[in-house]
């Protein structure tokens, strides 16, 4: 049978560049795949001669002694001599990019092993106080968390051991399944796709190379956090398996209730009780602050139940790091429940002339009401 030309096999000119053939080879090999052209004689032909062709015009000497002699001048030039399609690729496989098998762009990926995982991400909760919030806090937690096994430094062999190459796939962590004229590769059922294997397994982590382990971890927490946040330690969480990239360790803040004060935003509230006698006159009081101190308040005469008085700067700082809030002051006024005799005498006095004095807000409600009637 006379052999067909080459260049007309990958549909090219005598002056291809090497970046033709090679395009024009990637080409056909896709497209006359067998698992794109399944029970396609011809295709599979098609396919192998491409191959042929390719292995010839992509190697300037055999090019040259071709271009001089024809499929003569080959005899005696070692070829590769592909048996599957399996060793096509192996010999061509750059050329479909990022040095990945064709099986990966035919069957979507992931027929290789991934042996080296990366570490689980943990999850903790972090409980502060009010007065933590408002400085920032330097929190110890403590977690039971896989780490590398001290005792088999993560090779999961008994000290004194090491792993050794499995001879199920001689280490190549995969094994290919000849199915008439093309391979499908599996994951080594044997060692999983580690391509080694332990025979005497580490006491301490039973070969997994990871334990259980306590560690104490620093969190730094930022002045002004607010509930329900987030925060990310990169590289806390559980260790990765055959010296992968650990996870990440994730806190969650929450702010225990305070007694007297409630948050809004950036700012601190607080309520604070007056009496109705210090309401009228007007005082002085001493307010409680996140930092510890107190701070004096001046009370204008007449204030209502409900009004709030605003201290600037004493409230949360931003988590942004600018600007802090208020403290809101709240009165509450409350009306006295109890009266001594005496009290009492001086409030009916009051009274009477309360009659006379009517106060403004009665006055508008009053005339508001004979409207309404
Ligand atoms: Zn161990
Ligand atoms: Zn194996």
């Amino acid at each position: 049978m006379k052999k067909e030309d080459f260049y007309n096999i990958l549909g090219l000119k005598r002056d291809a560049s090497q970046d033709e053939i090679k395009r024009s080879y990637r080409k056909m090999a896709l497209k006359y795949h067998p698992d794109k052209n399944p029970g396609d004689k011809k295709a599979e032909n098609i396919f192998k001669s491409a191959a042929e062709a390719y292995e010839v015009l992509s190697d300037p000497e055999k090019r040259r002694r071709y271009d001089q002699f024809g499929h003569e001048g080959l005899k005696g030039v070692e070829s590769r001599g592909f048996g599957n399609f399996e060793d096509i690729f192996d010999a061509f496989g750059d050329i479909f990019g990022g040095g990945g098998s064709i099986f990966e762009e035919f069957f979507g990926g992931g027929t290789r092993a991934k042996t080296a995982r990366r570490g689980a991400s943990l999850r903790c909760d972090i409980l502060l106080d009010f007065e933590e919030v408002a400085k920032g806090a330097e929190k110890t937690i403590e977690i039971t968390k896989r780490s590398v096994c001290e005792e088999c430094r993560g090779t999961g062999a008994r000290k004194g051991t090491s792993p050794v190459t499995c001879p199920y796939c001689k280490g190549k962590g995969e094994i290919h399944q000849r199915q008439g004229f093309f391979t499908l590769r599996t994951t080594c059922p044997k060692c999983k796709g580690n391509g080694r294997i332990i025979e005497t397994p580490c006491d301490r982590c039973n070969g997994q190379g990871l334990c259980p382990k306590k560690s104490k971890i620093k969190v730094s927490v930022p002045a002004g956090i607010e509930e329900g946040t987030r925060l990310r330690i990169s590289g806390q969480g559980e260790s990765g398996e055959n010296g992968a990239h650990p996870g990440d360790l994730y806190c969650d803040i929450h702010i225990r209730p305070h007694s007297i004060f409630k948050r809004h935003d950036c700012d601190i509230i607080c309520e604070f009780p007056i009496t109705f006698t210090q309401a009228a006159l007007g005082c002085n009081i001493d307010v409680p602050t996140v930092s510890g101190k107190y701070v004096n308040v001046e009370v204008p005469a007449g204030i209502q139940s409900g009004d709030t008085l605003s201290v600037k700067g004493e409230g949360f700082p931003s988590v942004r790091g600018y600007g802090k809030g208020s403290l809101l002051v709240h009165i509450v006024v409350e009306i006295p429940t109890k009266l001594t005799p005496r009290q009492e005498e001086l409030l009916r006095e009051f009274s009477e002339l309360e009659h006379k004095n009517v106060t403004p807000k009665r006055k508008s409600f009053f005339k508001k009401l004979k409207e309404y009637l």
